[in-house]
């Protein structure tokens, strides 16, 4: 599946994931972007969410959304503003559940975003949960 917002990795990208975790892109993120495996693990989740960021895969930013808490129009909205943020760094704070046999998780984080020259900060803890066996993002407010 093509999504024409989306850019293509760099080679630096691949050889370490955007989302910091020291694997490839290749060991990481990138077969769920592909959707060859789903995340197993909340933190998964959310790193490939991040990652998708980075690169502008709005398709998958919408797949992974709790359809409890898709609007209707969420995937234009993130066309729109997807440009507009470069994303730098991705630093997990703290899990709690989130694990293969559990139905929710939370999962702590800072990431760091350029727009423009302008560098910012973006705590959150997002909440998850699992959709028909395959873990998605809720909300941010856990
Ligand atoms: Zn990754």
């Amino acid at each position: 599946m093509t999504d024409p917002y989306q850019r293509e990795p760099r080679e630096k990208e691949i050889s370490l994931c955007p989302c910091k975790s020291k694997s490839s892109y290749m060991d990481c993120c990138m077969p769920y972007h592909y959707g060859i495996k789903k995340p197993e693990t909340a933190e998964q989740l959310m790193r490939s969410r991040y990652c998708a960021y980075f690169f502008r895969r709005v398709d998958y930013l919408v797949d992974t959304w709790h359809p409890d808490k898709r609007t209707a129009g969420l995937k234009n909205e993130l066309k729109e503003n997807v440009h507009e943020a470069n994303w730098k760094f991705l630093n997990i704070l703290a899990t709690s559940k989130g694990q293969k046999g559990d139905k929710t998780g939370k999962v702590e984080f800072s990431a760091d975003y350029y727009v423009g020259s302008e560098k910012y900060t973006l705590e959150e803890c997002s909440r998850f949960r699992k959709h028909k066996g395959s873990w998605k993002y809720l909300d941010d407010k856990g």
